[in-house]
């Protein structure tokens, strides 16, 4: 009967039959051992609080490097390799904010990345937009703090103000920036992240309050009051470190050099444990391969597990595997990134490929209906991807239901307890199922 079931297995195939019915029993085999797996959280438990948070250039990030190496080496994939990647070294020091008249009381605030030190006192003048600043101009912001307090509306639009605000206050000469969190993280942390300084811009201190500490200051200056804050940084950039992406493979049994990228971002952020931002991601893909070898599932294609350098201050890790693989990019078939926590998986955003590959997608999404993780829907991909999908990989991300990543990201509250190891399993599963169907079905994803 064994011989029949094979014999009726070959026969579909040739007679054209859909890619949900020939992947159907390997894809319910993926998801059961990923529903049951326990090496995943094994590994991102290691990576969270043995390793911890990983800016490029730290210590903890040289550390996460030799254990992802040795740890995709453990688990049996090939050609690991980490190559060096030049990435930019900013070190935060020690830092506090206080507001000294009034009334003296000390602020929560988390400084923002890139940014300069300095010990200053000075008027805070509050904004709620570019606008109202601009409209201040030299004479109302030089010499002052100022304060971003706009509402929170989503973390691309408060965003903007972490990303642009230091520099355009500092080009009116002022001597800080405070601003309302980029996330909303709980519980009196808040969210740090990327600024980008203008050339030629004096590049001085810039802080995220918490809500809590937002709060009180917005009340003091809503009365009226002159309110003067002390702000210290000891914050400052040194010169470039060595990074390394971390690589490693399942090579295909036919068309090995047709590649799969699976990948997530190694470095995070100096605060919190970068367990959602972006060890699941990283620990996700890692886990999914790992399982397709332990099922003994060897698809046609590579698949290639990226752990990506500095995706937080530079994406000098997607360029360096751009240059490194510069010749081969025409052979890479897909590259998914998962950058947005392992809440509940529920599928994945695709860029490029045409309708061919969105319905092709579509088709493998459906094996991942068991588990809800099966929609596919037009638009993806992840910074880290940036730079090949200009060349024109087709690029993916992994999606999720996206309740509550901001609450944790970028922020001291991004810890190993913010991820439920069954909505990880299903994004693992997922993982698994995407990359071994895309790496093995006989057209390549967009013919
Ligand atoms: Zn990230």
């Amino acid at each position: 009967m064994r011989n029949l079931g094979l014999f009726l297995a070959v026969i579909s195939v040739c007679a054209g039959q859909s890619v949900e019915d020939v992947y159907r029993e390997r894809a319910s085999k993926i998801i059961a051992a990923a529903m049951q797996d326990e090496g995943g959280m094994a590994k991102l438990s290691y990576l969270c609080d043995r390793i911890g948070h990983r800016l490029s250039g730290s210590e903890g990030f040289t550390k996460a490097v030799a254990w992802s190496a040795a740890t995709m080496i453990a688990g049996g994939l090939e050609n690991v390799s980490t190559p060096t990647v030049k990435v930019p070294h900013w070190v935060r020091g020690k830092e506090m904010a206080e507001v000294v008249w009034p009334m003296r009381f000390s602020l929560s605030m988390v400084g923002l990345g890139m940014t300069g030190g300095g010990d200053v006192t000075g008027e805070v003048v509050g904004v709620r937009s570019f606008e109202e600043l601009e409209k201040l101009g030299r004479r109302g912001v030089e010499g002052k703090i100022v304060l971003y307090h706009p509402p929170w509306v989503s973390y691309g639009v408060t965003g903007a103000f972490r990303r642009l605000g230091p520099s355009r206050a500092a080009k009116l000469g002022a001597k800080a920036v405070l601003i309302r969190s980029a996330g909303i993280p709980q519980n009196n942390s808040a969210h740090t992240g990327v600024t980008n300084f203008e050339e030629g811009v004096p590049v001085i201190p810039a802080g995220a309050l918490t809500e809590e500490s937002l709060g009180k200051l917005e009340r003091l200056l809503q009365g009226g009051e002159r309110v003067v804050v002390h702000y210290m940084s000891e914050a400052k950039m040194l010169p470039d470190a060595d990074g390394a992406n971390v690589i490693g493979e399942l090579r295909g049994s036919e068309k090995p050099d047709e590649v799969i990228v699976i990948s997530g971002h190694l470095d995070s952020w100096d605060v919190g444990q970068g367990a959602q931002d972006d060890g699941t991601g990283c620990i996700g893909p890692l886990q999914a391969l790992i399982l397709l070898k332990q099922l003994g599932l060897r698809p046609k294609r590579t698949i290639r597990v990226v752990f990506w350098a500095n995706e937080e201050n530079g994406t000098k890790g997607g360029m360096a595997y751009r240059e490194q693989f510069k010749d081969q990019l025409k052979n890479h078939v897909i590259a998914i990134e998962m950058d947005g926590g392992a809440e509940r998986a529920v599928g994945m955003g695709i860029t490029g490929g045409g309708e061919k590959a969105l319905t092709q997608m579509r088709a493998i999404g459906k094996l991942l209906q068991p588990i809800g993780a099966g929609l596919v829907t037009a638009g993806g991909g992840g910074t880290d991807l940036g730079p090949m999908m200009k060349d024109g990989v087709i690029g993916s991300g992994v999606r999720t239901v996206g309740k509550r990543y901001f609450e944790w990201h970028h922020s001291e509250s991004d810890t190993l307890d913010k991820v439920n190891p069954d909505d990880f399993r299903r994004n693992i599963a997922q993982l698994a199922v995407f990359a071994y169907v895309l790496a093995d079905m006989d057209l390549r994803l967009g013919n």
